[in-house]
């Protein structure tokens, strides 16, 4: 009999572990919440041994042909004139190989997951119970079902989380929100990325793609760390409270907010759980330990944990053994890849126009530590040299 598992979440985690447990025989079943996969966000690199897991699941090449194309990162001012800017092909440090909107790199794994996979869309998790010999599991309609391994690759507010590790003083909250959305592009739009710094603590963006519309981001600085479930209009007032009377494109973001249909909003947490499983169940991705944006990190370390779990699980008779190889192997790379550079991201918000001029004096000298810390939000680890060494494992060559 093939070993069962049960995945929640299909971002960028959930598809790449289904995909290695469905390769060596494993009937895989994928849950989402969403009522279909969530393609929205903004342009996400690939780096460091990540580059390798895609070569191995021969994706490599068919990412790097879905390029944004972006031309560099300008900061600028209300009327939309450029204060300073950085070229791709002139920051060494910001170049990147793999860079690829997250939606394209979600389609493309998909796209590369054995046809036999089941997906289930608009369900989660009720309740999980682990009895030793399989984990029973209660879906949100009343259905249940029973699984060898569960695992939760619901991203950085994982609800599966907390019925595997249970509460914990796990979540670090940065003090800001961000949001994703996309938005029609207009004429005087460009493919730079632009950067908007807000007086009163937010900064909002606007970033070219490859399919002809424009990816909007607004972020802001916030007490509130815990707020209650937002519908998708709950999201439109709050971006449309940070975006009334901001300057820039603030309007024209706010009235595009109409159309938008998907929104990615809330407070960003790091998460530091320190046990990744319990009895059969598992965390993988952002679930387990997300780094923020603020690191560009989050989709190399959600891309090599998959591999490395997926894998420990086909190479282990017991899951127990798998688990244990899995945060050996990894949870040391992960927990470094969460620091963050001295001031980030406290150093980007501006509560006042001084700050905002400062800001961009820093910007258009260049070589200041501020432009510095800066470009840190978005380098995340671009050198050509690998600083994880991938595990290999007999049963992938055969
Ligand atoms: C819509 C969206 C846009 C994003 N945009 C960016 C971006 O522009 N830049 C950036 O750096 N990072 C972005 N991220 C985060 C980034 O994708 C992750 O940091 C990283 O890729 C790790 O991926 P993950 O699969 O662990 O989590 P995620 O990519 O967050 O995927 C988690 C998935 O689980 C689903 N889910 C949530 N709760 C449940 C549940 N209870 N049951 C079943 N499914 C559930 C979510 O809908 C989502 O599809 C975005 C995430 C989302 C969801």
């Amino acid at each position: 009999m093939p070993k069962t598992v049960l995945i929640a979440g299909t971002g960028v985690a959930g598809p790449t572990t289904a995909y290695w447990l469905a390769r060596a025989g494993w009937k895989v079943t994928m849950i989402e919440r969403a009522d279909e996969l969530r393609l929205g966000g903004q342009n996400i690199d690939l780096s460091d041994a990540a580059r390798d897991v895609v070569d191995l699941m021969e994706i490599k090449e068919e990412i790097k042909k879905r390029h944004t194309g972006e031309e560099g990162l300008q900061f600028v001012d209300t009327d939309n004139n450029t204060v300073a800017d950085f070229p791709v092909e002139n920051a060494g440090s910001l170049t990147r190989e793999i860079e690829i909107l997250r939606g394209e790199l979600i389609d493309v794994i998909v796209n590369a997951v054995p046809d036999d996979v089941e997906y289930r869309f608009g369900t989660k998790i009720e309740r999980l119970d682990d009895k030793g010999s399989h984990v029973d599991v209660v879906f949100d309609d009343g259905k249940q079902e029973s699984f060898d391994i569960v695992i939760a690759a619901d991203g950085m507010n994982s609800r599966t989380r907390k019925m595997i590790v249970g509460d914990g003083d796990y979540l670090e909250y940065l003090g800001c929100w961000s949001s994703y959305f996309t938005v029609p592009r207009l004429e005087r739009d460009n493919d730079w990325w632009r950067w908007y710094t807000i007086p009163t603590g937010a900064i909002a963006f606007l970033r070219p793609d490859n399919q002809g519309t424009m990816r909007a981001s607004v972020n802001f600085l916030s007490d509130n760390d815990n707020p209650d479930y937002m519908t998708l209009d709950d999201k439109k007032v709050e971006l449309r409270r940070r975006l009334d009377g901001a300057g820039w494109e603030a309007e024209r973001l706010s009235k595009a907010l109409d159309e938008v249909d998907d929104i990615f909003l809330g407070p960003l947490h790091q998460i530091k759980t320190e046990t990744w499983s319990n009895g059969r169940c598992v965390l993988v991705g952002d679930s387990a330990r997300c780094p923020t944006p603020y690191t560009g990190m989050g989709t190399t370390l959600a891309v090599i944990g998959s591999y490395i779990l997926a894998n420990e699980l086909v190479a282990h008779e017991d899951h127990a053994a798998a688990f244990k190889a899995y945060e050996d192997k990894f949870k040391e790379f992960a927990r470094k890849k969460q620091k963050l550079p001295p001031g980030v991201p406290d150093l980007a918000y501006a509560q006042s126009r001084f700050k905002v001029k400062l800001i961009h004096t820093g910007a258009a000298i260049g070589a200041s530590s501020v432009v510095q810390k800066f470009a840190s939000l978005f380098d995340g680890s671009s050198a050509d040299e690998n600083e994880f060494t991938l595990p290999t494992y007999d049963h992938i060559s055969q």
